[in-house]
């Protein structure tokens, strides 16, 4: 096999020193979680780039498909090596550029000369490996200024190096060099979206989800558990902690009018979700929430709900249009797990007509009829928790990532 290693370009990273180390090493560990099933890996990071070094033909193919899916990459590039040779960097700068054999493309050669002993200096052999693609491959041409391709050539001590692919990666921040969060999860479009936005932004997740059977189904739940499994596929576990929500949400329907019963149902919701957050050392929560979308949604009723919490609650996409968000979920694969038809929670005890413009002194008052204090403790100790992805092995050799 020819190629060698994968270097990796990092992503968007602090300038500053300490975060720097913290980005990369956090790169590195995520890199071996995300190919736990090929392990060992050699990665060999370095202050502006990493490797990974490539033993065999299998371990090529897996990380060529996973890599793009890891934050703190920019891109990556396959590099190939072979024996500090004339002929040798030749055929191996032909078979590379094969790659291209059926493209009009323009490209050139970058020779740089670590080993300044080599037997030819950077121009001649730069213009000579350009003539021996040149005279292979008839639909390649060289332009020197943005070309399509560069056939980057490194003349290094130990043997030659050569690549000639960007490989775009996912950008975004290595997840866990942004802390912690809570996602609120439910089993619609929107949720699913918000927590793979703020995991590009470095965010570790766990998630929260409020059911209500035997008015949700068992079909409901899973499809939550499948979403929160779906989302580990970005290099991450996820815990999922599932509240049993009928008794509160029985209680509210009783206690406060329907027109108000949607907004204190969220209230309830942020506060069980502030207290799991505060049990697992989270620093913030996270909604789907998008500004107008519906009735709990509009400004009155985001600052009514957001009012029993200081926890900063993170929206990320509150001015997303839905059909921006529906091209997210498709991409990253949750979209057709979103649309199954099953009830969530939060529809089925929703009144006819919910008050958009609720006012919180109203709201204060209806609640304080009741004592909710002693329901939340107990949706909240009654928890059941899940880890994802479920595989038992995975689990215990990762679990101090968590
Ligand atoms: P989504 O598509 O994420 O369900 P939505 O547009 O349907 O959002 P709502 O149902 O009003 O809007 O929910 C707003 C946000 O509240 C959700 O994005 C989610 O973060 C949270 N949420 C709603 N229902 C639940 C639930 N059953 N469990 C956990 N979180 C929920
Ligand atoms: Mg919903």
């Amino acid at each position: 096999m020819i190629w060698k290693e994968i270097l990796i370009r990092y992503g968007e990273i602090s300038t500053k020193g300490r975060n720097k180390v913290d980005f990369i090493n956090r790169l590195r560990d995520n890199v071996r979680y995300s190919f736990h099933d090929i392990l060992p890996l050699k990665i060999r990071a370095e202050r502006d780039r990493m490797f990974i070094e490539i033993e065999n033909e299998e371990k090529m193919i897996v990380l060529l498909d996973r890599l793009p899916e890891i934050f703190g990459i920019q891109s990556f590039s396959p590099v190939a090596s072979c024996a500090k040779d004339v002929d040798a960097v030749k055929a191996l700068a032909v078979e590379i550029m094969g790659i291209f054999k059926d493209q009009d493309i323009t490209f050139k050669v970058e020779v740089r000369r670590t080993d300044k002993t080599f037997e030819l200096d950077t121009h001649t052999l730069q213009r000579e490996i350009g003539g021996v693609v040149l005279r292979n491959y008839q639909n390649l041409s060289v332009q020197m200024k943005q070309p399509d391709v560069t056939l980057r050539i490194e003349v290094r001590m130990d043997a030659i190096y050569v690549m000639a692919q960007v490989i775009p990666g996912a950008g975004g921040m290595p997840i866990g060099s942004n802390g912690k969060s809570l996602l609120m999860l439910s089993g619609g479009i929107d949720s699913p979206v918000a927590g793979y936005l703020m995991m590009k932004r470095g965010v570790r997740l766990e998630a929260i989800h409020f059911y209500s059977p035997p008015y949700t189904s068992q079909n409901s739940l899973q499809k939550v558990k499948d979403l929160a499994n779906e989302l580990t596929k970005f290099g991450a576990r996820i815990r999922l902690h599932i509240i049993p929500f009928t008794e509160l949400q029985v209680l509210i329907k009783e206690r406060v009018p329907e027109n108000v019963t949607m907004t204190t149902t969220r209230r309830m919701m942020l506060r069980i979700a502030d207290q799991v957050r505060e049990e697992i050392d989270a620093m913030a929560i996270i909604t789907g929430e998008s500004l107008g979308q519906v009735a709990s949604q509009t400004l009155e009723s985001l600052t009514a709900i957001n009012d029993v919490t200081a926890t900063p609650i993170l929206r990320p996409l509150i001015a997303f249009d839905k059909l921006d968000i529906i091209e997210i979920a498709k991409k990253i694969d949750t979209y057709e797990t979103s649309i199954q038809p099953y009830e969530d929670c939060c529809t089925i005890f929703t009144p006819a007509s919910p008050k958009t413009k609720p006012k919180l002194e109203k709201i204060m008052h209806y609640e304080s009829f009741t004592d909710f204090d002693e329901y939340i403790e107990r949706a909240v100790r009654n928890r059941e928790v899940h880890i994802f992805p479920e595989k038992k092995e995975k689990a215990d050799a990762f679990s101090e990532l968590l």
